[in-house]
């Protein structure tokens, strides 16, 4: 049982309105002026997880020097909640070792597996050379939206899901070992999402759509 209380401010040119959990010591003023507020206690009872068919890909992930610890904990917690079996954590990508990563990764970095590989282009060799069909989430050129392309996956082989640094992308290389590049639709003036972002869209949409 999840217990706070909704806090509202009673300065009615205010009434600003918030949540304080129980233990948190806060609340008795109001953030914005500081006059009383009004406490409405709540319980409520946590959701349990959506339950839904098993995920329709066997993926491992591999991040090709991603910059930002939070991105590499965000997508750690994303990847645990969409059935990710393996993070290759490549570069310059920070490993759950950095405060960072483990704090944003919220626990998921303790229940998937990781490795730290020095050379990306050399891991996604190896995986290809494994068996992994290897998809890069990137936009190039030859990329197919992820809402068109076949995203069936051949003998039900493993899939390698490659995502790049933030500004300069997936390493070309890569790019040249992956038999589809995929990209998500995009209608504002920012031609990309953030990685984490996008990384949660494609891999929602790859084993639940
Ligand atoms: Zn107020």
């Amino acid at each position: 049982m999840l217990s706070y209380s909704i806090r509202q401010c009673q300065n009615d040119t205010c009434r600003f309105r918030f949540p304080v959990a129980d233990g948190d010591g806060c609340g008795d003023g109001c953030p914005h002026c500081s006059a009383a507020t009004i406490v409405i206690p709540v319980e409520r009872t946590p959701a349990a997880a959506i339950s839904h068919p098993a995920p329709r890909h066997t993926i491992a992930l591999l991040l090709d020097n991603i910059r930002s610890a939070y991105n590499v904990g965000a997508i750690f917690r994303t990847a645990d909640g969409a059935g990710v079996n393996r993070l290759y954590l490549c570069g310059i990508t920070a490993t759950p070792e950095h405060a960072k990563v483990h704090k944003t990764a919220l626990g998921a970095d303790g229940r998937i597996p990781w490795t730290h590989n020095r050379n990306a282009l050399d891991t996604a060799v190896a995986l290809k050379q494994q068996g992994y069909i290897l998809w890069a989430l990137e936009e190039t050129l030859q990329a197919e939206s992820l809402y068109t392309a076949d995203l069936t996956v051949p003998d039900g082989r493993p899939l390698l899901l490659i995502l790049g640094n933030e500004k300069t992308g997936v390493d070309p290389a890569i790019l040249n070992l992956c038999p589809r590049i995929l990209a998500l639709p995009m209608l504002g003036h920012k031609n990309s999402l953030n990685v984490a972002v996008a990384c949660g869209i494609a891999l929602y949409h790859l084993q639940f759509a």
